[in-house]
């Protein structure tokens, strides 16, 4: 999958073709087709969020459509 990633504070995302994802058990895999940018991807970006860990691919206000299950989904 192509995803923009976080290599180093404050720099510019970077393009990069990453591994596809496999579905967790209870999850799913999403192709994403939008994606917002929020002021808590900015503080990601800055390092101010202790949560963040590099490499990161920023964005948490995706939609996308389901093109793999994980076991144990249901509906
Ligand atoms: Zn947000």
């Amino acid at each position: 999958m192509r995803a923009a990633v976080l290599q180093a504070w404050r720099a510019p995302l970077a393009i990069e073709t990453l591994d596809d994802p496999a579905p967790p058990p209870g999850g799913v895999v999403l192709r994403v087709l939008a994606c917002g940018v929020c002021r808590s991807d900015w503080h990601a970006w800055t390092g101010a969020d202790p949560d963040v860990i590099l490499p990161h691919v920023p964005g948490h206000e995706f939609c996308g459509e389901v093109v793999a299950v994980g076991p144990g989904v249901t509906r």
